[in-house]
Formats: C-alpha cells, sequence, structure tokens
C-alpha cells in the first residue's frame, strides 16, 4: 500500500487553502466576502486525503437575496448599460486573470476535486478560454431586418436580467465559466450557486473577476446545499433564467420551478454515450478514447464515452489493447498528477464499486487483470473494464461516473446503430472508422447532441454541446449558447408614404 502525498510529504497542501480562507468559505456577493454569521458549517473535503480542508458557510435564502439584489444592481447600473465593447474588454481581463492565476486555481481544484493537476491545469485554461471567446462577441450580438409591407420590422438581442447559475462538482470552475462568460457577454448578470462539495475555485473566482475590473456586483457566488441555496435562487423572483448543470433528478426538480414561475432555463444534464468501433477502425486511437473515459477526471464526467459499441471482428484485438493501457495507469492523490485520482467522496466511490459487483453478477467479466496498489485514505476506486456486457444490463444503462469502462459487442451496422440509440441519454458519441461515408452515415443516425469522430473527446469551447433525449435542454458553448442567454425583442415600424420601402 502506498501512503497518500507519497510525493509531497515536506507540504501539507491545505495550508494553501487555509491561507486563502483563514475562516469558513463564504459566499461572494458584490466583490465581498460575506462573514458566515450564523450560517451552518459544512466540512469541505479533499477527496485525495478524506481529511477536511476548510468549512463553507451553507448560504441561506437571506443571503440569495443580498445576491440576487447585487446582480440586479449590477444590471441596472453598470453592466446592463455598459457599450458592448466595453464589455469584451472586461471579459478579456477576466480571462487574462484567470490566465495570471492559472498555477494556484488549478492546485486549489485539485485538492477540492481530487482530479489530477494536469487535468486541472486544463480545466483553467478552458475557463479562460470561455471567456476569450464570448469577450469577442459582445459587441456581434447582431438582429435581423424583416421587410414590412409599409415599414420594416427589426429585431434586438436583449439580457434576461439576473441568471442563476447551479453547477455540479466535477469540473467547478470550468462549468461556472462555461455559463457565465456567455451570460455576462449578452449583458446578464450572475449568481453561482456551486457545489456544497467543491465551492473553493467558484468563490476564488468570484474575487478575481472584481480584482480584474469587472464590476462589483456583476458576477456573485453563494455557495451552499442544493435544497437550500440552489433551490432559492431558482425561485427568486428576479432571477429571470436558470443555467443548470447536474444529474437528471435534479435538473427535472429544477425546470418544475422554472415551469411554475414560467421562466426559461438550459439543463445540461447525465450522459451514457456510446462509441462505435467499426471493423475498419484504427484500434489505437479507438483504445485511446475507451482508456480517456476512464482516466478524465476518473470517470466523473458527463460526456465520458462509457459504452463502446464494437463490431466483433475488432473486439478481441481492442480489449487486448485497452487491457495493456489499463495496466499502465496510475492511481494517487491529484496533486501527484497520476492517470487517475480518486473520487469525489466515500458515497460516490461506494456507488461505482457497487456496479462492476452487480455487472459481474449479471454475466460480465473483468478483462483487466492489473492490480492496482491504492493509498490508504481518500476515495479512490480501480479502474474496470468490464466485457461482455449487454445493453440492458444495468451498468450499460446508467450513468456510472466512476473509472468503469463496458464493451458491447455487435454484429452490424444495424445492430451497433440500435444499441448506440437504445438509452435514455443523449449527450454525446462517437465513431471510429477509415471510411468517410460510414462516418457520416452514422453521424446522421445517432441520437446525441455531439458526435465525435476518430478521436474522443474533441471540440472546444467554440462547439455547441448539449443533450438529446434526457441529456438535457439547450446548448452551452460556442455562439449557440449567447441565443440562450439573450431573448429576442422585435421592434415592427410603420413609414408612411408610397416609396416607404
Ligand atoms: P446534482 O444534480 O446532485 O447537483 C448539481 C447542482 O445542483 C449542485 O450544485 C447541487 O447542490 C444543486 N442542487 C441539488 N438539489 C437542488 C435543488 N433542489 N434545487 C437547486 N439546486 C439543487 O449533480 P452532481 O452530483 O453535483 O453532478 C453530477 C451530475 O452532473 C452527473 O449526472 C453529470 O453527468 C452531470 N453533469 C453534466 C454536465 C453537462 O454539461 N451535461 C457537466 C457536468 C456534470
Amino acid at each position: 500500500m502506498q501512503p497518500a502525498r507519497a510525493k509531497e510529504t515536506a507540504w501539507d497542501p491545505g495550508d494553501l487553502v487555509r491561507d486563502k480562507w483563514p475562516g469558513a468559505v463564504t459566499s461572494v456577493i458584490a466583490g465581498r466576502r460575506q462573514p458566515p454569521g450564523e450560517l451552518e458549517l459544512l466540512p469541505v473535503v479533499d477527496p485525495s486525503s478524506g481529511a477536511t480542508l476548510v468549512e463553507v458557510a451553507d448560504a441561506d435564502e437571506a443571503i440569495v437575496d443580498q445576491a440576487v439584489a447585487a446582480a440586479s444592481a449590477a444590471f441596472r447600473s453598470t453592466w446592463g448599460r455598459a457599450e458592448p465593447a466595453a464589455r469584451g474588454r472586461a471579459l478579456m481581463s477576466v480571462a487574462g486573470a484567470l490566465r495570471d492565476a492559472s498555477e494556484e486555481l488549478a492546485r486549489i481544484e485539485t485538492l477540492d476535486s481530487g482530479k489530477p493537476l494536469s487535468q486541472a491545469r486544463g480545466d483553467v485554461a478552458t475557463a479562460a478560454r470561455y471567456f476569450e471567446f464570448y469577450a469577442g462577441m459582445c459587441d456581434k450580438l447582431y438582429g435581423e431586418t424583416i421587410p414590412q409591407t409599409s415599414g420594416l420590422a427589426y429585431t434586438v438581442r436583449e439580457p434576461h436580467g439576473v441568471v442563476g447559475v447551479v453547477t455540479p462538482w466535477n469540473s467547478p470552475l470550468a462549468q461556472m465559466c462555461r455559463s457565465v462568460a456567455p451570460a455576462l457577454a449578452a449583458g446578464n448578470t450572475v449568481v453561482v450557486k456551486p457545489s456544497e462539495l467543491t465551492p473553493l475555485t467558484s468563490t476564488l473566482a468570484a474575487m478575481l473577476f472584481v480584482a480584474a475590473g469587472l464590476p462589483s456586483g456583476v458576477c456573485n457566488v453563494v455557495p451552499g446545499r442544493g435544497p437550500t441555496a440552489g433551490d432559492a435562487l431558482c425561485r427568486h423572483p428576479s432571477v429571470k433564467y436558470v443555467s443548470f448543470t447536474g444529474s437528471v433528478g435534479t435538473g427535472r426538480a429544477v425546470a418544475a420551478i422554472c415551469a411554475d414561475r414560467v421562466i426559461p432555463c438550459s439543463l445540461e444534464l447525465g450522459g451514457k454515450s456510446a462509441t462505435i468501433i467499426l471493423p475498419d477502425a484504427d484500434l489505437a486511437a479507438a483504445a485511446e478514447a475507451g482508456v480517456s473515459a476512464v482516466v478524465r477526471n476518473a470517470g466523473q464526467s458527463c460526456f465520458a464515452t462509457t459504452r463502446l459499441v464494437t463490431h466483433r471482428a475488432v473486439h478481441d484485438e481492442l480489449v487486448a489493447r485497452m487491457v495493456d493501457l489499463f495496466d499502465t495507469l496510475t492511481i494517487g492523490p491529484g496533486i501527484d498528477d497520476p492517470a487517475l485520482g480518486p473520487l469525489i467522496s466515500a458515497a460516490q466511490a461506494n456507488r461505482a464499486r457497487g456496479y462492476v459487483e452487480r455487472a459481474i453478477r449479471d454475466g460480465a467479466s473483468a478483462a483487466n487483470a492489473a492490480r492496482h496498489d491504492l493509498p490508504e485514505a481518500g476515495f479512490y476506486v480501480a479502474p474496470s473494464l468490464l466485457v461482455g456486457v449487454t445493453n440492458d444490463m444495468e451498468v450499460a444503462r446508467d450513468e456510472v461516473f466512476g473509472p468503469v469502462q463496458s464493451v458491447i459487442a455487435v454484429d452490424d451496422e444495424e445492430e451497433a446503430i440500435e444499441v448506440a440509440n437504445a438509452s435514455a441519454y443523449g449527450l454525446a458519441a462517437g465513431i471510429f472508422t477509415s471510411s468517410l461515408s460510414a462516418a457520416h452515415r452514422h453521424a446522421a443516425r445517432l441520437e446525441a447532441g455531439q458526435v465525435q469522430i476518430n478521436r474522443y473527446p474533441l471540440g472546444g469551447v467554440d462547439t455547441p454541446f448539449g443533450g438529446y433525449k434526457q441529456s438535457g435542454i439547450g446548448r452551452e458553448k460556442g455562439l449557440e449558447a449567447l441565443r440562450h442567454y439573450s431573448q429576442i425583442k422585435t421592434v415592427i415600424l410603420h413609414l408612411d408614404g408610397p416609396n416607404a420601402r
């Protein structure tokens, strides 16, 4: 057994967090940290060691109300009235601030979420990219002109007002920025409710944004539990749009609140993404994709491709290649930058192990044999490569959110498409083939919001992302997100005279 922190014994990573938050982690409203007052304090646990890093004050309805009031005031005064180009410059400064603080943010993200340091560095770079991408769009949100028989009509894109952003724990900073950057670019102000499990980088970012020149009140953060802070935010009468990222169950509850209030929302929910591997595929690339699904955040990724729908002709070779790769995977504390870090909590680790046990009981078997030495403390789960999986098994139907890969053998194209589409989810899908025609034929028939061909994952901040079926409603990323964070006003004008047009 290797002890946790074997490589960094002289350095207590918790010091970085305690230096930043000498007391509890609290809400950031109008650029100021709020005192914890009488709020309940919840532990923020380092998944790599199981130790409590710091405590977070569970924001209540009154705190949420203050945050929404600050966002409303900023919408009415500074941000809502700013020249679009000035908003763009402010967003570009925010991107610069994220880049300047990238190493510190990455280390804190790693401690909070357990993800390997290089993956956290990638997340911070992505967070900065969102601001760079949308900074350039602030002054390009045009409407249309529509000819009329006696005049003309034109449309303008207007912001909603205060947007509530509710995020999960798997990539806290990147998910916050994915919604906040387009929301601000469209002229809204925001109140973010990060997961109570991972509140650190979101609250730190809110302070950085103000230091970078974003007017106070434009981006506020209220960490706390979902049923309290999250619910209060979605129900607040001054919140005019909700951007939710998380599980299907919570998404349903949030959508019900928004339906009741008759306000729009976007839902970025779970996935069980299939990748089809054809007989003419580059098997080295397909095997890499299969392994990357468990390596990336230890499988805790919504678009992880965790059903490898493999034509029988190449099944054995693909599995053999993946076994070799699985056996090389290192596991350890995120800060030591292994291939796989821990899962977010003991409950999540037990849940993932339960799926593997039941899959084997149901007739699947584990193809990878190497034993991984897991650190004694922390929430580690050894990766599993399951073969003999059928699409009706629980492990193929449910989102496991852990380092578990399933290979499903199929005989032909029809069966492959049928299996890939037989899922309640439709977030992403993959295809590996050397035939251009087969790639597009499959892409056209797959029920998924994004299709990745010959590498997985692909795409960036500029490629629209979101789900078919229960994977969600609406799209984040790319120009598509700006359509959600703005609403259309049509102005119709009557002009007198014979040559009015
Ligand atoms: P979750 O649904 O438990 O929580 C998500 C957020 O909702 C958290 O901030 C939580 O506190 C809050 N919340 C909980 N109850 C609430 C309520 N009643 N009202 C308002 N807010 C409430 O999800 P999770 O476990 O944090 O995250 C994992 C899930 O997120 C997975 O299903 C994953 O696929 C999904 N996810 C989706 C995407 C995507 O872009 N589609 C990205 C990342 C994660």
